[in-house]
């Protein structure tokens, strides 16, 4: 991992640990000053506030900072927006692409868990494949895999949306691969959801997915709508329904915290 401070490379080269991001967030905290990790390519981007470099697109300075608390201090988290760049996942029957549903329902998630004090990795920030261009699926898995454990995140959220040959089908799931904390995480964010988001309860339910299977902490794969459906595909577009998407995936952290 190389650390970039104001534009300019820190010498050497140090292995992610999650104390050493926790440790950098903590320092960037207490002076003001911007911090984004870039997982692809295991970068920390800072940006000290009096710099004349031009801000990163990061911490959004005097915006509306509501609810800003410490709740989730000290946790890291992996938020993995599913699909990317090459592959637009499922598509909508307005020609709208999940990966950019994913996305922006995971880019509202992270800034909701940092403004809670948490730091957060993201497999992806953009709309890229986060291997290489053009990179096979397996590919794509197993370096969104890596990027939870490298950095030992504490939990793996990974955002998809539902897709059908039917347009009727309709409604939330909220996957896991069978262990305790994560039954119990998803159990807890899925309800939250269709609380929030007013979707159709399928239930938290196991799946034998790669990136539930292969990463070292409690890890999910929420479905949070079906694009197939025509009013879901329009919820998932929506300010208000993104908001709300991620609002309660959020607040289902936290109740697995109990914070
Ligand atoms: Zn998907």
């Amino acid at each position: 991992m190389r650390i970039i401070i104001d534009g300019h490379y820190l010498p050497g080269n140090v292995r992610v640990s999650r104390d050493l991001l926790i440790t950098l967030k903590n320092v960037a905290k207490n002076l003001k000053w911007g911090i984004r990790y870039d997982a692809t390519r295991e970068l920390v981007l800072i940006n000290s506030k009096d710099s004349s470099v031009p801000p990163l697109p990061v911490d959004k300075p005097n915006e509306e900072r509501v609810e800003e608390s410490a709740r989730l201090a000290n946790k890291v988290f992996c938020l993995d927006p599913g699909h990317g760049g090459s592959d637009p996942g499922s598509l909508g029957p307005a020609g709208t692409a999940e990966k950019d549903h994913t996305l922006a329902i995971a880019l509202l998630l992270r800034d909701k868990l940092e403004k809670n004090g948490a730091t957060v990795i993201m497999t992806r920030d953009s709309d890229k494949d986060v291997a290489y261009p053009d990179a096979i699926p397996d590919e794509e898995l197993r370096v969104r895999v890596s990027a939870a454990n490298d950095a030992e995140a504490d939990l793996f959220i990974s955002i998809h949306n539902d897709s059908f040959t039917s347009k009727t089908a309709v409604g939330t799931t909220t996957f896991h691969y069978g262990d305790r904390e994560s039954v119990q995480l998803a159990k807890l964010v899925q309800e939250c959801i269709g609380n929030r988001l007013g979707t159709k309860d399928r239930g938290s339910r196991f799946a034998s997915f790669y990136t539930l299977r292969y990463t070292d902490m409690p890890a999910i794969l929420v479905e949070v709508a079906f694009i197939s459906n025509p009013v879901e595909e329009m919820l998932l577009s929506s300010t208000d329904g993104r908001e709300n998407a991620a609002d309660s995936i959020c607040e289902g952290i936290m109740k697995y915290y109990k914070v």
